[in-house]
């Protein structure tokens, strides 16, 4: 590796102009600005590597690029995506979201750590393995699309009808980086999720309160419904649900006391006095790690104005995600919530799906996990920091079913993903071509 090392040192400045060309274009898919003139971009890119490149645009959607190159007996699959997050608020960046700049180490731009800088450093990488090392050892298919920031509509539709060009015996994800205490971290899934939109309609119109004492309010029967849903104790209530969820296995506990996780400084960044049921350690790990979670993310009945207004309300909804660990699914969850709330005479309560992921988590043993983890130890002299699953969500199931899963990326805790001022440090960046360089080289002969 000390000729791939060189070779990334000598094209340092080269390298670093490309991420800045490629973060200088604005892809929002939000706004559906720039995803074209990206894509071929890229494609470009991915040819001069030598790639046999194929776009799939389903309905209209932006292309979803799919890129083999190389050849062997293993085969290593990569996600990323071009598109990016929205730059709004324009004045509270320092400097301009698509004009990326050099600051104190960083590299600031719109996408640069969610996530152009991952993908591009895992181009640079086999660029400069294939210069130095020679022909890949492996074969690497690429799947990049580029709705990854509005949710991935059409992704599940590519890897229905593409299942075959998504065998592989390990899946490198987008995202990921240093931790607070500036420690590698490699996260090993995503939980799944179901959203939906509960609405009660209990009259034709809104009315007068004076007639509370006679007339359903929709208000009521929401919260009434609800209720049954979870309970003060933090306990998930719906029918079946619970028995779904696959507890951690001793060893999987053991290796959550290993986690570094700071509850003080989590309840001072957030403002808040304590977790739920006063959780605490292992016990809380679990629950954040290994637990579903049940969430009313809104709700809406009546008057929501200044001063008084006697109504009483006629519509209520509530919004309310479960976001879910294996074996829950998101079409599971439906069928479980209509049933249970039937059951309870809720038939009046409508539920509106508003979309869903089912959960995917590798195994803390599996050889491509360990393999990860060696690779991170090389790489950056130090033992990386495993989480078995984000406890966000993302489309991983749809794309690497029974493929084990690693997240790992160039970015960092305080990257400001999302936000005005996004950066990554340069330093990680360059460790992450050579994370992958490694990665290639040792998952050839493992
Ligand atoms: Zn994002």
């Amino acid at each position: 590796m000390e000729r791939f090392q060189a070779y990334v040192d000598a094209n340092r400045t080269r390298f670093l102009e490309e991420l800045k060309e490629l973060c200088a274009q604005p892809t929002i898919a939000a706004q559906g600005v720039g995803l074209e003139e990206t894509a071929r971009w890229l494609e470009n890119r991915l040819q001069r590597l030598g790639a046999r490149v194929q776009r799939f645009v389903m309905d209209g959607s932006p292309p979803v690029l799919y890129a083999e190159l190389g050849a062997g007996e293993r085969t290593l699959l990569i996600y990323n995506h071009y598109d990016v997050q929205p730059p709004e608020p324009l004045e509270e960046w320092h400097t301009p979201p698509f004009e990326p700049t050099i600051q104190d180490g960083r590299l600031v731009a719109r996408g640069v750590a969610d996530n152009k800088g991952d993908l591009l450093c895992r181009l640079q990488a086999l660029e400069a393995y294939q210069e130095t090392i020679g022909p890949l050892p492996i074969r690497v298919r690429f799947v990049i699309e580029g709705e990854e920031e509005i949710g991935s509509p059409h992704l599940i539709l590519f890897a229905e009808q593409h299942r075959d060009l998504l065998q592989a015996d390990g899946c490198l994800w987008e995202s990921g980086g240093k931790d607070a205490g500036r420690r590698f971290v490699l996260t090993l899934g995503v939980k799944g999720i179901c959203y939906v939109e509960l609405t009660v309609r209990t009259a034709a119109s809104d009315l007068h309160s004076s007639w509370g004492g006679v007339i359903p309010n929709a208000a009521w029967r929401l919260v009434w419904a609800l209720q049954t849903l979870k309970d003060a104790n933090e306990r998930i209530l719906v029918d079946g649900f619970m028995d779904h969820v696959r507890p951690p296995t001793a060893q999987e506990r053991a290796h959550l006391a290993t986690l570094p996780f700071d509850e003080a400084q989590i309840k001072d960044n957030f403002g808040f006095a304590d977790f739920v049921q006063g959780l605490s350690g292992v016990d809380l790990l679990v629950q954040h790690f290994y637990g579903p979670t049940c969430t009313i993310c809104g709700l809406k009945a009546g008057y929501q104005g200044q001063g008084s207004k006697t109504v009483l309300p006629c519509v209520a909804s509530a919004k309310v995600d479960f976001r879910l660990v294996p074996d829950l699914t998101p079409e599971l969850v439906l069928e479980l919530l209509r049933a249970h709330l039937d059951r309870r005479g809720f038939q009046d309560i409508q539920i509106t799906d508003l979309g869903g992921t089912r959960p995917a988590r590798s195994s803390l043993d599996d050889p491509f996990v360990r393999l990860c983890a060696e690779v991170a130890r090389l790489t950056y002299g130090a033992e990386p920091v495993i989480y078995p699953t984000s406890p966000g969500s993302g489309p991983l199931d749809s794309l690497c079913r029974d493929v084990p899963t690693v997240m790992a990326g160039v970015s960092h805790a305080n990257a400001r993903v999302h936000a005005p001022n996004e950066n990554i440090f340069l330093d990680d960046y360059f460790q992450g071509i050579r994370f992958v360089g490694e990665l290639v080289r040792r998952f050839a002969a493992p």
